[in-house]
């Protein structure tokens, strides 16, 4: 049989674009190294989030994903019913705080920026914000209130994704690891190569997260996506204190900053199973999994500075992932003018669970010549393009 369509990486971004094509009558498989949302899209948190974006393409791309995910995780849990687990989808609302003086003007100053990108970015008085969450830390230095951000659990809703696509006829492939290309003479794409078999199709999606960068060298096209460490503490259950995602300030820094060493905010949340979830560490040291205690005790420190009643909290478990890092901060959706039938949907480091349905609607777009859409208009798929200036110092043949 031959596919329209072989996706490379069953995580999110995988699953979305197995879910979007399929629904346009692509036949599609999904080839998995080890099994489905076994990758960073089970080892991350599940924030939608506009409120950490910089006004520009990232954030609209989260706008854009916004606007899809509320109606989709409906349509999916319809779709696959009650015995289906629950995608947990919850516009729960952020609050971003600072905790010092010096970092009060920095952030008033970004949420009125995000404001004339079409965010809701309300500045709280410290009544506000103590209504809001009664048990943050009453010496907080100012708060401002992102209704639109949201919450989803990213495994499931990667199953979710992929289980609809199933029911339109996807296939998956677990445990294949892909290990190269084959060509016709003229160079376009024939099909995948994996240890013992070939899959045949002439148009391949690279959605391998971290792992894009090793695999699209196999290819003889590389991109420079690579893995950035992050770690998460998870308390015991408690009784609900923690009522939106509350992080502090010096979480937006992290997020743009290109530098390799250990960076630390205090990111808070609660699942709805009654835990907390306490982030966030960002730190490029390849793929490796060693347990570090210093990072978990920097990011508790931080934590209690928001939250002082955590101090209490025992910790159940921690756990770490590897996000896809690009060096210009955006990831990449786009074919790949050197090998014809190629493209790619990879590098949205600490984002890719809320930017993935966009993503896949660009995808889909590329792949079938159409336009990419969200409820809220055509999304502009060009910042995402491999071609992009940004991106071309990091190519070892410049593109554009
Ligand atoms: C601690 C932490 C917290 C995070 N919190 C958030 C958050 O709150 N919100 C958010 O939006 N994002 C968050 N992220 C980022 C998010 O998790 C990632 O951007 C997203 O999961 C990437 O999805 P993906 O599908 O690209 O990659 P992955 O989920 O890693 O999937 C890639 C898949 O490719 C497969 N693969 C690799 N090589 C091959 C091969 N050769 N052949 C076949 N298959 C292969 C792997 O097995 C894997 O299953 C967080 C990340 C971390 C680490």
């Amino acid at each position: 049989m031959t596919f329209d369509v072989v996706i490379i990486g069953a995580g999110i971004v995988g699953a979305a674009c197995a879910y979007s094509l399929s629904q346009r009558g692509l036949s599609i498989a999904v080839v998995d190294k080890t099994l489905p949302s076994n990758g960073t899209s089970s080892h991350c948190e599940g924030n939608l989030l506009v409120s950490d974006k910089v006004a520009g393409p990232e954030l609209d791309l989260a706008l854009h994903s916004l606007a899809i995910w509320p109606e989709l995780s409906k349509t999916l849990e319809e779709e696959l019913g009650p015995s289906f687990p629950s995608l947990e989808f919850e516009p729960k609302g952020g609050i971003v705080v600072t905790t010092t003086e010096a970092g009060v003007q920095p952030l008033i100053k970004f949420a009125h920026q995000q404001r004339q990108a079409h965010v809701d970015a309300q500045v709280l008085s410290l009544d506000e914000a103590l209504e809001r969450e009664p048990w943050i830390n009453p010496e907080i230095t100012s708060a401002v209130y992102y209704p639109q951000d949201s919450q989803i659990q990213p495994t499931i809703a990667t199953e979710a994704l992929l289980a609809a696509a199933r029911k339109r006829g996807a296939v998956t492939f677990n445990n294949t690891e892909v290990i190269g290309l084959t060509h016709a003479d003229s160079g376009s794409i024939t099909g995948i190569r994996t240890k013992n078999q070939t899959i045949s199709t002439n148009s391949v999606v690279l959605a391998a997260g971290p792992w894009s960068g090793i695999v699209s060298e196999r290819f003889g096209a590389a991109i420079p996506v690579k893995p950035r460490r992050g770690n998460v503490l998870v308390t015991s259950r408690m009784p609900h204190q923690v009522f939106h995602k509350v992080y502090d300030g010096d979480y937006f820094g992290a997020t743009q900053s290109a530098e390799a060493d250990l960076q630390t905010a205090a990111v808070v949340e609660s699942s709805q199973a009654g835990t907390v979830l306490i982030g966030s560490s960002r730190e490029q040291v390849g793929f490796t999994e060693h347990f570090h205690t210093h990072v978990y005790a920097e990011m508790a420190r931080k934590a209690l500075r928001v939250f002082p009643f955590l101090a209490n909290a025992s910790i159940m478990r921690t756990y770490g992932g590897f996000r896809p890092y690009m060096p210009d901060h955006l990831p990449l959706i786009s074919d790949d003018p050197r090998i014809p039938g190629l493209y790619h949907a990879s590098g949205h480091e600490g984002a890719g669970i809320g930017l993935s349905v966009a993503t896949a609607e660009i995808l889909a777009a590329r792949i079938l010549g159409t336009i990419a859409t969200s409820p809220l208009g055509n999304i502009d798929s060009a910042p995402f393009d491999l071609r992009r200036p940004t991106l071309q110092t990091y190519l070892t043949e410049a593109l554009a």
